[in-house]
């Protein structure tokens, strides 16, 4: 079971009993944080009234600004407030190494103390001294927060994590913000005695802090161990990505030790290199695959020491498999692309189709097109892009200027308009252009019902939206991961369930 510490962040006084116990319900442990209240020393009397065994489970925190204190508290106050709150009974401290080292006129009980120094600019090049001054402390935890800017900080932490193993130390190691993401999750798993979950999302104390409800539901952290199969996306962005809905479902229904967790990554070759070549790594981890998007797609080719067929010709790899000493390349979009349209049209060789688009989508869907002996034209707003993509796959183009597609059997929508956020009513073809078209498809899957899916209706199109894409192409990478069948319908569940919350 890892440990959950819910941190609380409460202005007001009355109000942190009730919060106390809804955080003790959500976490194993409770993190007071004093320095969000104007009057700090006013915690104490609530903390030292609860119940023995809620007590058990509080960490006293007393944060100064520059280790991420909410209010500026002078240093007279700090003192104040732990003079008065070392005292008290059962409950766990979180000190910083900067007061721990000069705290002659503090008694603390050292082994209720945890040490803690935070740095949310980077993972600083000391960060070795600093775990060896506070372990000097001997405080019996240590806590070590820093802000990954490069999904590689992470391997920073992840050595701290092994170096506190042999040195026989309790450390809390975490990197925070989006690219640290990996280590609040994994880092039970690899040592770190606990991790912070936020009561809900609009409560995190710390950049990159997810919900205690998303690591026990979603990455199913109780359950994580050295053992546990790991996978993941890597990209940028990723933070609203379903897959990680989709396949941590679909490791729970077929009983799998794996999870799948999202990876922020700036530098793809280098985090390759570090973290997933078996011939270069410095993280021994049970890393079965990964899932790869943009801007990545192509740049991790050069990583890989073999691809296969369609991603080789379509020239974008979005599925990697760590295969013994090699890591795989495959392109599974090309797959979930066709599958859900020869559910509906097979053969696709009388099949008259039109793509409008050019990039990485466009040239998996042209790609599997032409396999099926379709007649193809790509639709681009830049003829030149347009042209070089006919030439690659041998396929018509012209230049997407506003015009009627009847005539044509199938419109795949490959472009990102209509997508959520500031292109949500943006369609690249009117429903005037639509009519007289059998088939509308649109590789866009959030909104499940987009501007150009609404156009399509209008016109009297057969649709097919870009979520049975996104399941078909999941499906392929599940098994390349597990060599097993997935439950489809778990992970359509997980992704539409996902989709109605965002
Ligand atoms: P991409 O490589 O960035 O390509 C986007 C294409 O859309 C480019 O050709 C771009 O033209 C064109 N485009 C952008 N804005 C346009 C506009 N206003 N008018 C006309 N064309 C425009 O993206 P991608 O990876 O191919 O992805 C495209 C879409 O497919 C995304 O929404 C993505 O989420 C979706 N997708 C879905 C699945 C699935 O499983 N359902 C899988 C992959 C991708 P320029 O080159 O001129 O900018």
């Amino acid at each position: 079971m890892a440990t959950i510490c819910v941190p609380l962040r409460v202005h007001r006084p009355e109000e942190l009993i009730g919060a106390i116990d809804v955080a003790a319900r959500n976490g194993n442990l409770v993190e007071v944080r004093a320095d969000y209240l104007s009057e700090p020393e006013a915690a104490l009397p609530v903390v030292r009234d609860l119940p023995d065994e809620l007590q058990c489970r509080v960490i006293l925190t007393m944060r100064t600004p520059e280790q991420g204190g909410q209010l500026p508290h002078s240093e007279d106050v700090r003192r104040a407030f732990w003079s008065r709150a070392s005292q008290l009974p059962n409950v766990l401290f979180d000190v910083e190494l900067d007061l721990l080292q000069k705290q002659s006129e503090l008694s603390f009980d050292l082994d209720r103390v945890i040490c803690s120094h935070h740095d949310f600019t980077r993972v600083p090049e000391d960060v070795v001294e600093i775990y060896q001054r506070m372990a000097a402390t001997q405080a019996r935890i240590m806590k070590i927060a820093v802000q990954a800017n490069d999904a590689t900080d992470c391997l920073s932490i992840f050595k701290l994590l092994g170096r506190a193993h042999d040195d026989n130390r309790e450390l809390i190691a975490i990197a925070m913000g989006h690219r640290g993401l990996m280590t609040r999750v994994l880092g039970p798993s690899r040592g770190s005695i606990l991790t912070y979950g936020s009561l809900d999302d609009e409560s995190p104390t710390a950049p990159g802090q997810i919900t205690a409800t998303d690591l026990r539901n979603l990455f199913r952290i109780d359950s994580i161990d050295s053992a546990t199969q790991i996978t993941g996306l890597i990209g940028n962005p990723v933070s609203h990505s379903l897959s990680p809905h989709i396949h941590n479902a679909a490791f729970a229904a077929a009983g799998l030790n794996a999870v799948f967790v999202p990876i922020e990554v700036d530098e793809a070759v280098a985090f390759l290199r570090t973290m997933v070549r078996p011939d270069s790594r410095e993280i021994d981890w049970s890393l079965s695959g990964l899932s790869v998007t943009a801007p990545h797609k192509s740049t991790v080719i050069s990583e890989l020491n073999w691809i296969d067929a369609a991603a080789r010709e379509i020239g974008a790899v979005n599925t990697i498999v760590v295969d013994g000493d090699e890591l795989h390349g495959h392109n599974t979009d090309a797959v979930g692309f066709i599958k859900p349209l020869k559910q509906r049209h097979e053969p696709l060789a009388d099949l008259r189709c039109a793509v409008v688009g050019a990039g990485g989508a466009a040239r998996a869907a042209i790609w599997a097109l032409k396999q099926g002996g379709a007649d193809v034209t790509v639709f681009a707003r830049d003829k030149t892009k347009a042209e070089f993509l006919s030439k690659t796959f041998g396929v018509k183009y012209q230049q997407l200027l506003p015009r009627s597609f009847a005539g044509y059997d199938l419109l795949v929508n490959a472009t990102p308009l209509g997508t959520r956020g500031n292109r949500e009513n943006e369609s690249a073809v009117t429903a005037e252009q639509l009519r007289g078209v059998r088939l509308a498809y649109d590789l866009v899957y959030n909104p499940s019902e987009t501007r150009f899916l609404r156009a399509a209706h209008a016109a009297g199109c057969e649709t097919i939206g870009g979520l049975e894409m996104l399941i078909a192409q999941a499906v392929a990478q599940f098994k390349l991961w597990t060599g097993k069948q997935p439950n489809v319908d778990v992970m359509r569940a997980a992704a539409t369930r996902q989709l109605r919350i965002e």
